[in-house]
């Protein structure tokens, strides 16, 4: 790679960028990463909650896409570590899914017996032997859900460590310049236009998040990918109550590594609005109480808001119609960290074989 051309330019320093970044790193590409925010994984990937679930019952693409992705973490976790000497507090905490009444009950004991019939893990509990796994859990709880294979991962740290694992191994990045525009040649794409200048490269990939439908629509294919806000609240208990994740109410509970506690969260379409509302804590904090009483008197931290990168048809993994050298990964929706490090693994496997080690037709973008 000369001063101004790059093997792989990835627009967007996300989870997904970086994941891409670090994995065509090791694959000795060393690609130019560009993010209009002055630092990496500032956006969603900050906002997340870091959940890594994997509760779907079936093998069709989308959740086989989710378990691989969850089987890469061990690995990787130590893989960091020993790199970049981040430890990603990735945590096999198990999900609780609590439920309050026969409507849900019916629901996810549904799931839970699909799940064990299929061969993957899921115990059902009485109230009693929830609330022996987690005596904070309110007393009107009529049971709960052990899924133990989910786990969590402190994703701001995450993204730190797969950037600089991929620097460490030779990729580039230019922090605070947005890309503007695409630049072409004979119909096909040869550069990007970053504070009216040109940089070049042979392949592009989008990883812009829910901002990647302009970029997008400036080569003139018109997929939609939206913003989906997600609010969430983050408290303390001293000591920590909690000691696996909780979900019911239409909210989940994460118990951090540091102690804190995190309430999320809010599926709001309000565009690219990034405020954290009172309603929105509000309706956190009155779901996590109910689930968990004690809740009422912890320790109020913060409240924040992120944009989801929402596609109709899921995540959108593959080279743009039309273009054999600009790929697209993006609208991983609500499980992007989840799926970061198999969307890392098999974009650069499309870039440098051609040959992804899952088909990625199931999520080829599409022209709707
Ligand atoms: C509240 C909340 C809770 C969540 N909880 C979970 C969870 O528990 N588990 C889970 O798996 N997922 C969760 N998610 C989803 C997950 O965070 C996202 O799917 C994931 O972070 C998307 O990563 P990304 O890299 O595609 O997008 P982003 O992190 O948004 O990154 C896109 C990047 O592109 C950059 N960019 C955009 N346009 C340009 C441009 N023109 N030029 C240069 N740079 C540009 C942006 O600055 C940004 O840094 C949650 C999301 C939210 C908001």
């Amino acid at each position: 790679m000369n001063r101004d051309h790059a093997d792989v330019i990835i627009i967007g320093a996300g989870i997904i960028g970086c994941a891409i970044a670090y994995n065509l790193a090791k694959r000795n590409v060393k690609p130019l990463v560009i993010d209009k925010a002055t630092g990496v994984g500032t956006e969603a990937s900050w906002a997340g909650a870091g959940i890594l679930t994997s509760h779907a019952s079936t093998y069709e693409p989308y959740p086989t896409l989710c378990r691989a992705s969850l089987a890469c973490y061990p690995t990787l976790a130590e893989e960091l570590r020993a790199e970049t000497q981040i430890d990603i507090e990735f945590i096999r905490s198990g999900t609780l899914s609590v439920f309050f009444n026969q409507a849900e009950a019916a629901g996810l004991i549904g799931l839970a017996d699909r799940r064990v019939k299929r061969g993957f893990s899921a115990e059902i509990l009485t109230a009693e032997e929830a609330r022996q796994l987690e005596p904070a859990l309110a007393k009107s709880i009529a049971g709960a859900v052990l899924f133990p294979e989910d786990a969590q991962v402190r994703n701001p740290k995450m993204v730190t460590a797969l950037a600089k694992g991929a620097a460490n191994l030779g990729a580039r990045f230019l922090l605070g310049n947005p890309v503007t525009n695409f630049v072409k040649e004979d119909e096909r794409v040869i550069g990007v236009v970053v504070n009216a200048e040109t940089l070049y490269a042979d392949t592009f990939v989008i990883a812009a998040g829910c901002w990647a439908g302009t970029l997008i629509y400036q080569l003139g294919v018109p997929i939609q990918v939206e913003p989906v806000r997600g609010q969430i609240v983050l408290v303390e208990t001293m000591p920590p109550i909690f000691q696996h994740i909780v979900d019911g109410l239409g909210i989940y509970i994460v118990p951090r590594a540091d102690g804190k506690i995190l309430l999320g969260a809010t599926v709001e379409y309000v565009g690219y609005d990034k405020t954290a509302t009172v309603d929105g804590a509000k309706q956190m904090i009155d779901a996590g109480v109910a689930i968990a009483p004690q809740l009422a008197n912890a320790t109020f931290v913060q409240t924040w808001a992120g944009l989801r990168p929402y596609a109709k048809k899921g995540p959108l993994l593959g080279y743009l119609p039309g273009y054999d050298n600009v790929a697209l990964a993006t609208g991983h929706f609500k499980n992007g960290i989840l799926l970061a490090p198999i969307t890392g693994q098999l974009i650069a496997e499309l870039l440098t074989t051609g040959e992804p080690s899952l088909p990625l037709q199931p999520f080829q973008p599409e022209i709707a």
